[in-house]
């Protein structure tokens, strides 16, 4: 049976999506500032993060699967849901779960260049540098984890766990 171990627990990333979202408000004034949350995983990050700033926010969601129903990735990124609207002329900040081989959002990042936002930045809540791949400049990041796989707070194992409150290592 697989055991959870907390890793970060509700009250440190209620503490830390405070503190980021303190300096998205220092960066962007009188927005609107289009936040795009990448599903599913970054949904509650999201959530929370739209809530604790006061910059006007507009939200979307974009789908991308790089990862299949367990622990390792495909290596492939595909897009399963496009924006609904145009970005162009928009401050846009990308909101993901975690930052890991970094290739969704290397791939992501591109794309959304390509539909000429004014700006585009990447908030994580987690990072897992070590692992990473593809360069990508990511300019908020909640936590640094090490080299585990972890689930809870809109992170899966297949699709169970999203809605544990802490972040936890998902041990066999
Ligand atoms: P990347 O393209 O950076 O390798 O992977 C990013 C995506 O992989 C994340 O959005 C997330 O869906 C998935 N992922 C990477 N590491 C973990 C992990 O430790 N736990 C879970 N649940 N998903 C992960």
């Amino acid at each position: 049976m697989p055991s959870l171990r907390v890793l970060l627990s509700s009250g440190q990333i209620q503490a830390r999506v405070l503190d980021m979202a303190a300096a998205i408000d220092r960066d962007y004034s009188g927005g609107p500032l289009y936040l795009i949350g990448i599903l599913k995983g970054a949904c509650i990050f999201l959530a929370d993060l739209a809530r604790a700033l006061k910059t006007p926010v507009r939200i979307e969601f974009i789908g991308i699967a790089s990862y299949g129903l367990g622990k390792s990735s495909s290596g492939e990124v595909r897009l399963t849901k496009d924006l609904d609207v145009s970005i162009e002329g928009y401050d846009v900040i990308l909101v993901e779960d975690i930052v890991d081989s970094g290739i969704t959002l290397s791939y992501l990042a591109q794309l959304m260049a390509q539909r000429k936002p004014r700006s585009v930045r990447i908030a994580t809540l987690l990072d897992r540098p070590e692992r990473r791949q593809r360069s990508v400049e990511v300019h908020y990041v909640g936590f640094k984890i090490p080299d585990a796989f972890v689930v809870g707070y809109g992170l899966d194992y297949s699709e169970d766990y999203r809605n544990l409150k802490d972040v936890c290592v998902l041990e066999e």
